[in-house]
């Protein structure tokens, strides 16, 4: 049985996780999901639908929020009870901080952000190193498989016919160490709120080319009327133009839209990173040597400030508003 990590965010489930369901789907007929905290039981329905036979729910008055190492503390006792074959979770930050602290309570290795994994003695995995600009193979000598998916690699495909997690809860039991980490409270850095962007369809991205914070609402506006959201890279938030829930990269986050607009954005690896998946990438730059072309599907060449607004004015006039 293969054992899955639904991260949750007070009960909100994180979409990507549902790729790391599909993908111990595609390794095994019996795979069961975990989540930690009571608020996570929210997602029996979902992650039944994606193929999890049991959703076991990890209980204690402590795991109310974000708590790594008392998240890792949970899945080691879940793990000595079922004893399954491989734990695996999206690798996220956040999927990557809790199975590392499994794995380090378990004193076994771990394998981040796999593409492929085969499991054998030892089991083998490809694992995207240097922000997936270069790929690894790498052999695990664990019994015990913990490992995490890389997030774009697998597409989240719902299970055939009906299918229903059985919720299954069980106490945890957690010293002081393990609380150590956790949430005390939560600030004003999250964006624009509406669409996220993680489940956007449509980004409209912007760099240092869009100046300042003042040369973004041109950006907002676009990112509207097309129902998507704003994204930057690390230059701007760096300046405090926009918050970092915005930042797109290695040490933002990684998107797959429908549509990435970037625009004044020079294309460094470190924000390629983070929108390469995207499905079509349009950008708009006065430089025509810029990296991020080699990127594009469709490029313009020249100022934001004058293609972004002549942008938004034609699809005002195709939508007739
Ligand atoms: C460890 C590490 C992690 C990092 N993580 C990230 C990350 O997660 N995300 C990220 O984005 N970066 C990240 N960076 C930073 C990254 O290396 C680059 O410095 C950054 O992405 C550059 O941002 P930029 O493209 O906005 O700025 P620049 O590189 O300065 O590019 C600006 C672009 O705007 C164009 N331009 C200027 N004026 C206009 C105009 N009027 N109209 C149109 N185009 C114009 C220019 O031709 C240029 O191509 C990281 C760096 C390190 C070392």
């Amino acid at each position: 049985m293969i054992l899955v990590l639904i991260d949750h965010d007070l009960g909100e489930i994180d979409p990507l996780s549902l790729r790391a369901l599909t993908a111990a789907r595609k390794l095994s007929e019996e795979v069961e999901a975990v989540v930690i905290g009571e608020a996570g039981r929210s997602v029996a329905d979902i992650v039944g639908n994606y193929g999890a036979k049991v959703l076991h729910v990890a209980t204690h008055a402590e795991l109310t929020d974000y708590t790594p190492a008392a998240s890792g503390r949970a899945l080691v006792q879940l793990i000595e009870k079922l004893a399954p074959q491989a734990l695996l979770a999206v690798g996220s930050p956040r999927g990557n901080e809790q199975l590392a602290h499994v794995a380090t309570m378990m004193d076994l290795p771990m394998a981040s952000e796999c593409s492929e994994i085969t499991f054998g003695k030892p089991h083998s995995v490809v694992r995207a190193r240097w922000a997936a600009n270069l790929f690894e193979d790498a052999l695990v000598h664990s019994d015990l498989l913990i490992a995490t998916v890389l997030a774009f690699s697998v597409e989240p495909e719902l299970a055939p016919g009906e299918t229903k997690a059985k919720v299954e809860v069980f106490m945890v039991e957690l010293s002081s160490a393990d609380l150590r980490v956790k949430v005390l409270s939560r600030g004003g850095d999250t964006g624009r709120g509406g669409v996220t962007l993680a489940d956007a369809k449509v980004i409209v991205s912007g760099g240092r080319g869009v100046g300042g914070p003042e040369g973004f609402a041109a950006l907002e506006e676009l990112a509207d009327l097309l129902e998507g959201t704003v994204g930057c890279s690390r230059v701007v938030t760096s300046a405090g133009w926009r918050p970092h829930a915005e930042q797109v990269g290695q040490t933002g986050t990684k998107v797959a839209p429908d549509l990435y607009i970037a625009a004044g954005i020079s294309g460094a690896m470190q924000h390629i990173a983070g929108c390469k998946n995207s499905k079509n990438i349009v950008v708009i730059n006065t430089d025509p040597e810029a990296p991020i072309m080699a990127y594009a599907d469709y490029a313009i060449i020249g100022d934001l400030h004058q293609v972004i607004p002549a942008l938004t004015a034609a699809i005002k006039e195709m939508k007739g508003k």
